[in-house]
């Protein structure tokens, strides 16, 4: 007998690496130079040198046993230190190696904070367009994702939707800036009124209701844009955070959670996580990358190729008649469905072997993302074919 959930989840790829999949085995039907892949979300600029150097000068200066070996589940003290330092310096805050826990990315550290969270009857909330495996991570660890409808078409925070969705049940509000898939970075004016609504709600329900701050992309901004810190903003505030896009290290798996020091019960929404982490079979974050992160705390990432695929893109597609908010940070496009139906178009799409994904799974099921985290002659290929099934749609 096997758990028959776990085997549904299993089979059933996310749309996202289903399209992968298929794109690889075109790739091999009709040659890579013609499939136009825009679905994964893998950084496409190296990791800073600062990264490579980082690990070199640990394996071959340092003493192995201690670069490989365990740490504390938490992850080595003087490390997590470096961590907030960097965080200190750049938002104001005093925070210290005890408000952070490192683990193998944002996806583990969302997971541990939804388990440590979750009590009965739990409800999670997400504002459409979201990144999907927030279903996943919610209702297969004791809570139920409860979904805000998007904020048309400037994508910030649907702040009547929240307000209605929002009831003794609630634990916790996820949110996600710079957002994948939009690019958006909510405004501190919204996220000011979201705060001044959950402290509200707080003392109508007399329990904390924390917010979730999912940030794999807070360092990959254009424009100079800022990124508020959300724990500087709104008092009970976890932050999820990855390595995996900032330093193009997504396959070494780093990322941290980190409690607010203005959090309420502070060091028990700390244990928690501790406990939920350990539940998932965490032992402690890979060793050498603890020490990477820590050393290339303040190593930001070099954008200036991301933003020329973004400016190419947004450009071309808005000139052949596609709609789309500019995206602030974070490397995606989302656009509306010409016919309104991104499952249609993107299927249609295919047939040029054009992989989009569709917006259904993000919770918009009338727009679909590209990546702009690809290579600029793929993009110049592609272009004709975005074009042409404008023409199609007309
Ligand atoms: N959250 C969002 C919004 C993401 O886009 C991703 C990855 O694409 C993750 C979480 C998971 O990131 P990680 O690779 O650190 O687990």
């Amino acid at each position: 007998m096997i758990n028959e959930t776990m085997a549904g989840l299993g089979r059933k790829r996310s749309s996202i690496r289903e399209l992968f999949e298929y794109g690889k085995q075109q790739a091999a039907l009709v040659g890579t130079e013609n499939v136009y892949d825009f679905s994964l979300g893998n950084p496409s600029i190296p990791a800073p040198p600062e990264v490579d150097e980082a690990i070199i000068s640990a394996v071959r200066d340092l003493d192995s046993i201690s670069v490989h070996g365990y740490t504390s589940a938490a992850g080595n003290p003087a490390l997590r230190e470096m961590v907030t330092a960097d965080l200190n310096k750049r938002y104001g805050t005093n925070l210290t190696s005890f408000n952070i826990f490192f683990t193998c990315g944002a996806a583990p550290s969302l997971v541990s904070v939804v388990k440590a969270l979750a009590v009965e009857g739990s409800e999670f909330i997400a504002q459409a367009p979201f990144f999907p495996e927030y279903t996943t991570f919610v209702n297969y660890n004791g809570g139920k994702l409860v979904v805000v409808p998007p904020d048309y078409p400037d994508f910030q925070i649907n702040l009547a939707g929240m307000e209605a969705a929002i009831n003794e049940h609630t634990q916790g509000v996820i949110i996600n800036s710079p957002n994948n898939p939009t690019g958006v970075i909510y405004s501190e004016e919204t996220l000011k009124k979201l705060a001044a609504l959950l402290t509200e709600k707080e003392k109508e329900y007399g329990h904390p209701i924390y917010i979730i701050s999912d940030e794999p992309y807070r360092e990959l901004v254009y424009d100079n844009a800022f990124v508020p810190f959300m724990p500087s903003i709104y008092h009970d505030t976890i932050v999820c955070y990855s390595f995996s896009k900032a330093l193009s290290v997504p396959g070494e798996r780093i990322g941290y959670a980190l409690v607010a020091d203005t959090c309420t019960d502070e060091l028990a929404v700390m244990d928690a996580i501790v406990g939920a982490a350990r539940v998932i079979g965490h032992v402690c974050a890979p060793s050498l990358q603890q020490r990477v992160v820590g050393l290339c705390a303040g190593v930001r990432p070099d954008m200036e190729a991301y933003d020329k695929n973004r400016l190419r893109l947004y450009n071309a597609l808005s000139e052949y008649g596609y709609t789309c908010v500019k995206p602030q940070g974070a490397f995606y496009l989302f656009v509306k469905a010409p016919g309104d139906d991104a499952n249609a178009f993107s299927e249609e799409a295919k047939k040029r072997n054009l992989l989009i994904v569709s917006g259904e799974s993000f919770g918009c099921p009338d727009y679909f993302r590209i990546s702009t985290c690809v290579a600029p002659d793929m993009i110049e290929r592609a272009l004709p074919h975005f074009e042409a099934l404008m023409e199609e749609y007309r």
